[in-house]
């Protein structure tokens, strides 16, 4: 077992309930107004906390309701497009007329699904669904083509019947990345309606969210899969075209710890080990503790506009790797 995924380990062995297992057999009250669905969420919400913390496996005897929280999670973010702030970005558009910065309308796009090996060993083989978009715009995007692109029209149906098979071909979680899942979370909602199996739900994100999203996200995120980019507002905005970088970053994480379990990555960059690598391993030692999971990834290549950056435009030195390596050795004690 894992430290730090004790919960995502025994629902893998069959001894504990994915959270959105446990909101499809709550059932709640439809509304005509957003005002009402929130304060009916608000409500059940704090049952969910209750029966989350109390439930065993026998909860799956049960029949899923046929109006459940999770539907009525979906009906909200079908609300929130209306005057988008999933993300901080705050675009407040409309995303069934138009689009924001995400370039994302309401409905969603996907690239590709296969089970990942590449992955952190807890997490192989990792279901992964990699949707297109992003709510950043990273000069360094080692996804580009994914992210700037609509591939294929997502069929929440057919998706939700593809998790249930890849889980019969033994995939340990659904892994929803891209680009970035947040901008996608009302379709994702509507895929969870119908998957059958006891899975993990794995949220591969930037952490940019908004509070408004997690609050409605995490009741069905049983692991985020945080990426930490940064140490410093300077940096992110340099690269990523980020404001408030590091204060919704942080602010998330420190959530994100209390609703569910962590797994953070970080990607080291050239000539970014002080300001970014040693600045991040403080603060997550500091903030979130020297026991949460992290991987310190040494695969920074330049791709795509990385070039335009003389500083990153090159693959990381024996030196760089054996310093942040250092640095991450000595202050956290869960490496991947
Ligand atoms: S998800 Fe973020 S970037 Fe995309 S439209 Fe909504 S607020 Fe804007």
């Amino acid at each position: 077992m894992v430290r730090g995924l004790e919960r995502y380990t025994a629902i893998n062995n069959g001894a504990a309930v994915a959270k959105f297992q446990i909101l499809k057999r709550i059932e709640a009250e439809k509304a005509e107004n957003f005002e009402d669905l929130l304060k009916i969420h608000s409500k059940l919400k704090k049952d969910f906390n209750k029966i989350l913390s109390d439930s065993t496996i026998e909860i799956l005897k049960q029949e899923p309701s046929q109006y459940s929280l999770l539907h009525l999670k979906r009906d909200i973010l079908k609300e929130m497009l209306k005057e988008c702030n999933f993300c901080e970005r705050r675009c407040g558009i409309n995303r069934y007329k138009t689009r924001g910065f995400c370039k994302c309308s309401d409905k969603s796009y996907y690239s590709s699904e296969f089970l990942h090996m590449g992955e952190e060993p807890e997490l192989v083989p990792s279901h992964t669904v990699f949707f297109n978009r992003c709510t950043f715009a990273c000069v360094f995007c080692q996804n580009y083509d994914i992210v700037y692109s609509d591939d294929q029209p997502v069929n929440p149906k057919e998706l939700a019947r593809m998790i249930d098979v890849r889980y019969r071909q033994g995939s340990r979680n659904v892994n929803f990345v891209g680009g970035n899942p947040d901008q996608h979370a009302h379709t994702i909602s509507e895929i969870l309606i119908d998957v059958r199996s006891n899975i993990p739900v794995v949220w591969n994100s930037n952490m940019y969210h908004s509070l408004e999203l997690a609050d409605i996200i995490e009741d069905f995120v049983d692991v985020w899969l945080g990426d930490f980019k940064y140490g410093n507002d300077r940096c992110a905005l340099r690269y990523s075209k980020v404001p408030r970088y590091t204060e919704v970053v942080q602010r998330n994480f420190l959530r994100a710890k209390d609703n569910g379990e962590l797994l953070i990555r970080h990607l080291v960059m050239p000539n970014h080990i002080k300001c970014c690598t040693a600045k991040v391993v403080d603060w997550v030692a500091e903030n979130l503790g020297r026991d949460v999971r992290f991987n310190l990834m040494f695969q920074y290549h330049p791709i795509f506009k990385a070039f335009e950056y003389p500083e990153i435009s090159r693959r990381l030195t024996a030196e760089e790797m054996k310093l942040a390596q250092e640095i991450a050795e000595g202050k956290l004690w869960n490496l991947v």
